[in-house]
C-alpha cells in the first residue's frame, strides 16, 4: 500500500482560493472573462512500505473537468473561452545543494546521472532536475530505487497552485486539479498508484497571508538553513549554484574573484547559493556582495531579523560577504524615501512632490560574476529598469566580466509570482550589448541559465 495525503486530505476535497490582483484575461474592455486566483499552497505526504519495490516514483498534477467519465484537460483548441488552461501549478521538494553526481549505491542498473540531486530528507533517493516541470502541468520525478521506505518514512513535497476562475460562474467558480501518482517497477510501464482531485472554489473573502505561508513552507522543506548542509526546493536555485561554481572554476587557478548577486527573493535562493559557495570555491572568493531591495529588506528580515548576521557567520570568514541596499525613491526635492501612493501617483510623504529618483546604491563595484535568478518581475518594473541597468553598467565593467542569468524558460513556469515577461534577455542584447551562451548541464524543463559576456569591441 502507498498512501498519499494532500493538504492533509486523503480523498477528493474542495479548497477556497481568493482572485489575485493580478493576470485577469479580459474579453473586452469592461467584462473580464477569467480571474487569476492567488497561489496557495498544499502539503503532499507519500507514505507506505511498497514504495521500497519501486525504481521511480512520479507526481503529475494537471488542471480540467472532473472526474465524471474522462478527466478532460481544459483546453480552448475548440474555440471557448475556458482560459482555466491559464492555471499554473509546480510541485516543491528538498533537494542536497551538492551538486555531486549520484552513483548507484548497490552497484544495480544506474549510471551515474548528472540530472539526478539526492533528495534532502530521504536517504539513497534522488530527484530528476530534468524532468522537474513547473507550468500548467507539474511533473516531479524521484528516483527510489535504493531506497528502503519503512513505516515511519515519508516523503513531503509542496504543490503551490494558481488556479483561473471564469468569470461568468462566480460566485460558484472552480477549477479543479488532477494529481496523480505514479509509479514504475522494471519491466512494467507506470502504474497509478493513487489519484486526487482538489476543486478550487473561487471565495474572495478568504485572506491568504501569502508571504508567510511560503517562509514556513520554506523552513520546513530546510531551504532557509543557513549552516551545514541545506536543502534547495527549486531547479533554479540548483541551476543558479552548478553555473557559478562551474564558471568560477573556469578562471585560471591562481585568481580570486568577485561576486555579485541581485537579490529579490524569498531568500532561499540566495541561502543555497551562499551554502554551495562556501563547500565548494569559498577559497576562489574573495568578496560576495549582494544587492538587496528594500522589499526584500522589510518582508523578509521581519521574519528573520538576524539572516544577515547568520549568513556573515557562515561564510565563515573565508570570503569577505557583504550586503549593500538598492535604494527605493529619493525626492528629488527634500531627498527624504517615504512615498504614498495618490491615484496613480507617487507622492513625497515630507513635502507632497512627486518628483523621485531611484539612486544607484551607495558602493558599488565592478565584479567578475554578478548573478541575477528570476530578477524579471522586480526589474522589469516601468520604475527600476533604468536603475537596473544603470547598477548592470556598473558590474560589469571589467572586460571579462559576465552575467549569470536564470529565468522561467516562459511565463507560465512561474507558479508564485505574476509577472507578463519573464526574462530579460532583450534588454542584456539590446541594452547592455552582451552575447549569451545557455548552459547545457544539467538540463531542465523549467528554468534556462544563460551566461552572458561583453560582444568585444573592435577598434
Ligand atoms: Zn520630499
Amino acid at each position: 500500500m502507498v498512501k498519499v495525503t494532500i493538504g492533509g486530505q486523503s480523498k477528493d476535497f474542495q479548497f477556497g482560493v481568493p482572485k489575485a490582483d493580478y493576470g485577469h484575461v479580459p474579453q473586452n474592455e469592461k467584462y473580464p472573462s477569467a480571474v487569476a486566483g492567488e497561489s496557495v499552497w498544499l502539503p503532499i505526504m507519500i507514505e507506505g512500505k511498497d514504495l521500497s519495490n519501486l525504481n521511480t516514483l512520479t507526481i503529475k498534477a494537471l488542471y480540467g473537468e472532473s472526474r465524471e467519465n474522462e478527466f478532460k484537460k481544459y483546453t480552448r483548441a475548440d474555440g471557448s473561452d475556458d482560459w482555466r488552461e491559464r492555471s499554473r501549478v509546480g510541485i516543491w521538494t528538498a533537494v542536497k545543494d551538492s551538486s555531486k553526481q549520484i552513483v548507484s549505491v548497490n552497484g544495480y542498473a544506474r549510471a551515474q546521472n548528472s540530472n539526478a540531486f539526492p533528495h534532502g530528507v530521504i536517504e539513497n533517493c534522488s530527484v530528476r532536475i530534468d524532468n522537474w516541470d513547473f507550468g500548467n502541468q507539474a511533473t516531479i520525478m524521484i528516483d527510489v530505487s535504493d531506497t528502503e521506505f519503512d513505516n515511519d518514512e515519508r516523503l513531503t513535497l509542496s504543490l503551490c497552485a494558481m488556479p483561473y476562475f471564469l468569470e461568468r460562474d462566480q460566485p460558484n467558480a472552480t477549477c479543479t486539479l488532477k494529481i496523480q501518482l505514479q509509479g514504475e517497477i522494471t519491466g512494467s510501464p507506470n502504474q497509478v498508484l493513487g489519484e486526487h482531485l482538489v476543486k478550487f472554489q473561487r471565495n474572495d473573502d478568504i485572506i491568504n497571508d501569502k508571504t508567510q505561508i511560503e517562509i514556513t513552507q520554506l523552513v520546513e522543506l530546510g531551504a532557509l538553513n543557513k549552516i551545514g548542509e541545506g536543502n534547495s526546493i527549486h531547479p533554479k536555485q540548483l541551476l543558479t549554484s552548478t553555473t557559478l561554481v562551474s564558471e568560477v572554476q573556469k578562471v585560471a587557478d591562481e585568481k580570486s574573484v568577485n561576486i555579485a548577486y541581485i537579490g529579490t527573493d524569498t531568500t532561499e535562493n540566495f541561502s543555497s547559493l551562499i551554502r554551495t559557495v562556501k563547500n565548494q570555491i569559498s577559497d576562489r572568493i574573495e568578496t560576495f556582495r549582494v544587492y538587496y531591495t528594500e522589499t526584500w529588506d522589510e518582508e523578509i528580515l521581519e521574519t528573520y531579523p538576524n539572516l544577515l548576521e547568520a549568513a556573515k557567520d557562515i561564510s565563515g570568514g573565508g570570503f569577505n560577504l557583504e550586503f549593500e541596499k538598492i535604494p527605493s525613491k529619493r525626492c528629488d526635492d527634500c531627498g527624504e524615501s517615504d512615498f504614498i501612493k495618490n491615484g496613480s501617483d507617487w507622492v513625497c510623504e515630507d513635502c507632497n512632490s512627486k518628483e523621485y529618483t531611484l539612486p544607484l546604491p551607495d558602493n558599488i563595484e565592478s565584479a567578475d560574476f554578478t548573478v541575477a535568478t528570476y530578477v524579471t518581475p522586480w526589474a522589469i518594473n516601468t520604475e527600476t529598469e533604468d536603475q537596473y541597468i544603470g547598477m548592470l553598467n556598473l558590474l560589469l565593467g571589467n572586460d571579462n566580466s559576465k552575467l549569470i542569468s536564470v529565468d522561467p524558460k516562459a511565463g507560465n513556469k512561474s507558479v508564485r509570482s505574476w509577472c507578463s515577461k519573464f526574462n530579460l534577455s532583450d534588454i542584456y542584447k539590446k541594452k547592455l550589448q552582451l552575447k549569451s551562451t545557455p548552459i547545457t548541464k544539467p538540463q531542465n524543463q523549467t528554468v534556462d541559465a544563460i551566461v552572458w559576456r561583453k560582444k568585444r569591441v573592435i577598434n
